[in-house]
């Protein structure tokens, strides 16, 4: 577990980073790509999501982005499930 959360905040510290870049690389539909947020060590899935989004769930402070099924804590509320992108905060 502890090895898992090192995982997620290593995540959490390179979307930010993206996050903050002036002008982050964007799809045909505006989404960026960021890292999956999960406590899985070898999970190498990303997640698209319009920047504003990615920076509100920052903003929130307790709030992680992740592909369905894959989870940041071990009890948690979903916030956002939209195809396979979910929002989860700490229950
Ligand atoms: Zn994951």
């Amino acid at each position: 577990m502890q090895v898992g959360i090192a995982h997620r905040v290593d995540r959490r510290q390179s979307n930010e980073r993206k996050a903050a870049e002036a002008s982050p690389t964007t799809d045909a539909q505006g989404l960026v790509e960021f890292a999956c947020e999960c406590t899985k060590e070898d999970c190498e899935r990303s997640v698209r999501v319009p920047l504003y989004v990615y920076r509100q769930l920052v903003e929130a402070g307790n709030q992680y982005l992740l592909q369905a099924g894959h989870h940041a804590f071990a009890s948690y509320r979903t916030i956002v499930a939209l195809g396979l992108m979910r929002i989860e905060e700490r229950a």
